[in-house]
């Protein structure tokens, strides 16, 4: 893409956090096509159904009347879906302003989903008894994450590493800390809170990101100072932003039908692209190559791969070639009806065949 007020060194990125996005938003839609909210009560008899149908509380009632189960399920399914939905409209209005230039606003927009909405998905993945008895049975003061009396830095940190180990790649990325540290460190020099608050703030006066006297937050800031934060912006998101994707991932999938093959697929093709954005990462060349290990996967099956096509819902043969464009493309010409159909979300529908 090509982006009018963007400097054009960040292009590939910008187009990279906006094909995440995709990926993220594409589940919203997923669970809206595949009812993924809603679920099915076998009850044992007429009575019971009728008191169910009474209920001021339902989850209080499925609790009380031997639901539990179905219960937590049904919470996982609707605080997952409300909270990325509300992730991604900030997200969304963040990185457009990030591309056109309203740097400021680009970072306070990010406050509430990367730091907030994010916590509370990873809480969910850590410990959804623990979420759902707090969410149910206590003070709201004592599920606001934004409070430290209850949300310290070590138990965040804690929530934040649990909920890694449950990801396929977010260990990874949170190397070091450093995911917590963007988000949650307000004495680093290199974390958000300090840009968070000082987005947000004319005056700011922790002794942390102290407002230098005759001065006020961003108001006077000169164009290379400015400039500096712009190009923080596209430093710090690919990884936020391919770290939150790992945790919607995990929720996600334990929550709707995806296959082995499925996962495997969507995982190669995001870091292969990751990678392309990160050539300083030291396994960059090793990664986007990982993503061919796929066919190697299903030669040794004799099978083929095949991806269906959103406009004839015909069986696309995926070869090294159409791989190769996947990695590099956002868009692919479907070999059956020859239109483009759009590869940026997450793909379901991976199917193998003899070959
Ligand atoms: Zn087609």
């Amino acid at each position: 893409m090509e982006y009018n007020f963007l400097h054009k060194k960040h292009w590939e990125t910008q187009d990279y956090l906006l094909y995440i996005y995709d990926v993220i938003a594409d589940m919203l839609r997923k669970a809206d096509q595949n009812n993924l909210s809603s679920f099915t009560l076998n009850f044992d008899n007429e009575e019971a159904a009728r008191s169910f149908e009474s209920a001021e509380d339902m989850f209080e009632w499925m609790d009380r009347n031997g639901y539990h189960e179905t219960s937590i399920k049904m919470f996982v399914s609707q605080v997952f879906f409300s909270l990325v939905k509300d992730y991604c409209y900030y997200l969304y209005e963040s990185l457009s302003c990030a591309q056109r230039g309203k740097v400021t606003v680009a970072y306070s927009l990010l406050r509430k989903p990367i730091r907030d909405n994010l916590l509370y998905l990873e809480w969910l993945l850590d410990n959804c008894e623990e979420f759902y008895n707090t969410f149910m049975t206590r003070s709201v003061e004592e599920y606001d994450v934004a409070s430290f009396k209850n949300f310290d830095k070590s138990r965040i940190r804690k929530i934040v590493n649990s909920a890694c180990k449950k990801t396929y790649m977010g260990e990874t990325l949170n190397k070091d800390n450093i995911v917590f540290t963007l988000r949650f460190n307000n004495k680093e020099q290199i974390g958000l809170q300090r840009i968070w608050n000082q987005s947000m703030h004319l005056i700011t006066t922790s002794p942390n990101y102290l407002t230098e006297r005759g001065n006020l937050n961003f108001i006077f800031t000169d164009n290379e100072n400015w400039n500096e934060y712009w190009d923080y912006y596209y430093l710090v998101m690919p990884q936020l932003i391919t770290y939150s994707l790992e945790i919607c991932e995990a929720l996600f999938i334990s929550i709707t039908d995806v296959t082995e093959l499925e996962l495997l697929f969507n995982r190669s093709v995001r870091y292969a692209k990751y990678s392309k954005i990160s050539p300083d990462l030291d396994s960059a060349k090793k990664i986007e190559k990982e993503a061919y290990k796929i066919f190697d996967l299903a030669e040794e099956k004799g099978t083929n791969i095949f991806l269906t096509c959103d406009y004839c819902n015909q069986r696309v043969l995926i070869n090294h070639e159409l791989m190769n464009e996947i990695i590099h493309n956002w868009s692919i010409k479907c070999t059956e009806c020859l239109e483009e159909f759009s590869i940026c979300k997450y793909i379901l529908g991976i199917d193998v065949a003899k070959s």
